[in-house]
């Protein structure tokens, strides 16, 4: 296991500057939904900076820029709130995967559409009963002639309904003694006939979550992604980028600037320790993601890494609701203004943080197993 310091560089320090000034003058909506929502008009936006797809050679309409300079830009919309939702997904892992994996006709067809800002994507890994036990996925593709067939139903998929493609994790063939074969991803048509979005109701009364059903679905044999059966290492270097990102701490960020507005005139000796303790821990989180971009930019596959990332960042956004409630002492109001309407906001949120992209337990047994303790 390697971490490594990165500060930032002056290029990166004045693309930072870059990032900061185009919020600034674009305003986009700031919200505490999970990456801030979507609005297709500001990842267009995106898009035509070229600051989604960045790090993608430019036939494929990316820009060949570094994965820190991504990491630069991520952070900086991440802090605003702005809403990131629409192009986050395909920008993140969708791309990626198509790019290390996909046929030529899939990477020319899509990706360029992704880093334009014009193509949402979804991830359909979850099912009933298999969430954590991925490799325990029903959802079946049979083989036959000129593609295949889709019958089952995947759960909990975040924008599925506003989604144009989803990546399927499905079964093609028996599990065998590792349990993680047999298994392989597809490129799927929302919009195509057999598929069925289903929204769920959340906690905070959203409909983001679905169950998407394919009442046997054909899907042509040019949208397997990577090889049959190779899917669960595929998969698993998906997850490697889902879990690393800043977005695994900064959910909560907003609480903690909100409270120092609040703190400004009246911070007892108590409250600054306590902020300090949240920064301090903040940065050192902050200081792993940005090195496991480092590995991944050398194209490493830091599963266990990524995995400690995830954890201690989403127990970090979960801790700082309790201290700002704390040292603010306001209760959650979801019709108050200011701290107490936010607080309400984030609460609502805060306990998916540590089950999204793989739950707290799950995360510490990779890393159990990781350091050779299991
Ligand atoms: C906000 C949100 C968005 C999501 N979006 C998506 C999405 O877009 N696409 C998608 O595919 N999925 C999505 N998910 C699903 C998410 O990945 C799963 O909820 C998660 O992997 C857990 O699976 P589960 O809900 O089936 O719980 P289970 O796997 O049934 O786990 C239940 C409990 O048992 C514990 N547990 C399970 N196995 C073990 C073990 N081996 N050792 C110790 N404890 C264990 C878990 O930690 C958990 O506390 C989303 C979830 C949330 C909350």
């Amino acid at each position: 296991m390697t971490f490594q310091a990165q500060a930032d560089t002056p290029q990166l320090a004045a693309l930072r500057r870059e990032v900061r000034e185009f919020v600034a003058s674009e305003r986009p909506t700031r919200s505490y939904e999970y990456l801030g929502g979507d609005d297709p008009e500001f990842s267009r936006k995106l898009g035509e900076k070229g600051w989604i797809g960045m790090c993608w050679p430019r036939a494929y309409g990316g820009s060949e820029r570094s994965l820190l300079e991504r990491y630069v830009i991520a952070e900086e919309l991440l802090v605003a709130r702005a809403p990131l939702g629409f192009h986050w997904i395909g920008d993140r892992q969708a791309g990626p995967l198509l790019l290390r994996y996909g046929t030529e006709e899939q990477k020319a067809a899509i990706l360029p559409r992704i880093a334009a800002g014009t193509c949402r994507f979804c991830i359909g890994m979850s099912e009933a009963d298999s969430g954590s036990d991925l490799a325990s996925v029903r959802t079946k593709a049979t083989a036959v002639s000129g593609g295949f067939v889709l019958t089952g139903a995947k759960l909990w998929t975040s924008g599925a309904h506003r989604s144009d493609f989803m990546i399927a994790l499905c079964r093609t063939g028996p599990r065998g003694v590792s349990r993680h074969e047999g298994l392989s991803q597809f490129l799927i048509d929302l919009r195509a006939p057999g598929v069925e979005c289903r929204q769920i109701e959340n906690i905070a009364r959203e409909r983001d979550f679905n169950e998407v059903v394919f009442h046997d679905m054909f899907v042509p044999a040019n949208c397997l992604v990577g090889g049959l059966g190779e899917g669960w290492k595929q998969v698993s270097d998906e997850l490697a980028l889902e879990r690393s990102g800043p977005e695994r701490f900064l959910s909560s960020f907003g609480l903690l600037l909100e409270l120092l507005d609040v703190l400004k005139a009246q911070a007892s000796p108590a409250a600054a320790r306590e902020v300090g303790r949240l920064v301090a821990h903040l940065a050192t989180v902050r200081h792993l993601s940005r090195s496991v971009a480092g590995l991944l930019q050398q194209g490493e596959v830091p599963a266990l890494e990524a995995a400690i990332v995830k954890d201690i960042g989403t127990n970090l956004e979960q801790e700082m609701c309790e201290v700002v409630r704390t040292l603010a002492g306001v209760e959650p109001d979801p019709q108050a203004e200011g701290l107490a309407g936010s607080l309400a906001q984030v609460l609502w949120r805060a306990p998916s943080f540590t089950l999204r992209g793989g739950t707290r337990e799950v995360l510490r047994g990779i890393i159990a197993r990781g350091v050779g303790a299991r």
